[in-house]
C-alpha cells in the first residue's frame, strides 16, 4: 500500500503566531457560524503565508511527538460554545492554514438524542443519529491511504471522526491508526478482508468480524465497539455475529464525500445526525488528496451550519448500556 508523502503547510509561521497569541486568555462569545476575531492581533501577512500551498516534502518537520491538541467540548445546548481568544484564534489560523472558507463550528458538549432499546439477539443498525443537534458525523473507511497531512489537518481543526478499517489494507502501517486513536478518534471494525458478507455463511461472517475485533484490539489497544459491513451489505447472521464478537452497533451512512463533491441521498443538503461516509484514498483513486476531501466536507458542513459530533458519544447516549467510548 502506498503511503503518501507528508506535506507541511506553513507550519513555522503557524507555530510562531500560535505562540504569540498564547499570551492572551480572555473569553469571547463565538456567535453562530460567523466568528468575529478580536482586534488584538491581525497577522494578515502570516495568515497569507499560512494559507500558501504545501511546501516541499523535505521541509516537513517531525510532528510525531507533538501532543494532541483536541480539547473537551465546552458548548451549551443549542448555541455555539464559548471559546477563549486563544482557542478561537488558533482555530482561525488552522482554518487559514488548511485553506478553509471559515473556521469549523464546534459541536455541543452534551449529546441530545433519545434513548433507544437494544434487542438481545442482534445489534442495532444506525443510518442516521436521531438528534436535533446541528451535528453530522464523519466516518472514514478501509485504510489504504495513510496520509500524514490528513492526520495533521483533523488535529489542527479539531474534527472528530470514526475510522472503519479492514486489515488487508491497514496491516502495513497500523501505527498510523494507533496515532489516530491516540488523538481521540474511533478506530472500528470493517472486517478482515472486506468481503460482501451476505455471500458468506454464518461461520464465515463470524470469522471476518471476530478476527478483525481481535486484530484491532491487539494493534490499536482497544477492542472495537462499532462495526460497519462492507458495501453496507448485511443480514441477520451478520448482526448476530457482530454482537457475539462484542460490537454494539452496525453503522451505515446517509451521505458520501469525495474530494470534489458530496453525494446526498435525499434533498441535497445535510440534516442533523447525518453520517458521512468517505475513504482513506489518495490521488490515484479519486483525483484528490484526503485533505482536499476534508476541506470539501468541512466547508460544506460549516456553510450549512453544522459541526462535527462524536459518534461514540451519541451512541453511548442512545444505548447507555453500551460502553461505546
Ligand atoms: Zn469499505
Amino acid at each position: 500500500m502506498r503511503v503518501q508523502g507528508g506535506r507541511r503547510e506553513g507550519g513555522l509561521s503557524f507555530a510562531i503566531i500560535a505562540a504569540c497569541i498564547m499570551t492572551t486568555a480572555v473569553v469571547v462569545s463565538v456567535d453562530g457560524p460567523h466568528m468575529t476575531l478580536p482586534a488584538v492581533f491581525r497577522p494578515d501577512s502570516e495568515l497569507e503565508a499560512a494559507a500558501r500551498p504545501p511546501a516541499a516534502e523535505s521541509a516537513r518537520p517531525d510532528t510525531s511527538r507533538r501532543p494532541p491538541t483536541r480539547k473537551p467540548w465546552q458548548a451549551t445546548e443549542g448555541e455555539q460554545p464559548q471559546k477563549t481568544v486563544v482557542e478561537a484564534q488558533t482555530l482561525a489560523l488552522a482554518a487559514a492554514k488548511w485553506r478553509l472558507g471559515r473556521s469549523p463550528l464546534t459541536a455541543p458538549s452534551d449529546a441530545t438524542v433519545p434513548r433507544s432499546p437494544v434487542t438481545t439477539t442482534a445489534i442495532p443498525v444506525i443510518r442516521r443519529i436521531p438528534t436535533q443537534d446541528r451535528v453530522v458525523f464523519l466516518t472514514v473507511d478501509d485504510g489504504a491511504e495513510k496520509d500524514p497531512a490528513f492526520m495533521d489537518m483533523v488535529r489542527d481543526l479539531n474534527i472528530p471522526f470514526t475510522a472503519f478499517i479492514s486489515d488487508y489494507v491497514s496491516r502495513d502501517n497500523y501505527s498510523y491508526f494507533r496515532e489516530l486513536s491516540r488523538l481521540g478518534n474511533g478506530v472500528e471494525n470493517h472486517t478482515v478482508n472486506h468481503p460482501e458478507l451476505t455471500r458468506l455463511a454464518a461461520d464465515g461472517q463470524r470469522s471476518q468480524i471476530c478476527n478483525q475485533q481481535n486484530i484491532l484490539e491487539k494493534e490499536i489497544g482497544r477492542r472495537p465497539s462499532l462495526f460497519r459491513p462492507p458495501y453496507g451489505a448485511y443480514n441477520d447472521a451478520t448482526l448476530s455475529a457482530a454482537k457475539a464478537c462484542g460490537s454494539k452497533a452496525a453503522v451505515l451512512w446517509t451521505v458520501e464525500a469525495f474530494p470534489d463533491r458530496l453525494e446526498y441521498s435525499g434533498d441535497l443538503k445535510l440534516h442533523p445526525g447525518d453520517i458521512i461516509l468517505t475513504h482513506f484514498r489518495g490521488p490515484e483513486q479519486w483525483r484528490g488528496s484526503m485533505t482536499d476531501m476534508l476541506r470539501r466536507v468541512v466547508n460544506e458542513a460549516t456553510a450549512q451550519g453544522f459541526a462535527f459530533g462524536r459518534l461514540d458519544a451519541y451512541l453511548q447516549r442512545m444505548h447507555p448500556t453500551s460502553p461505546a467510548a
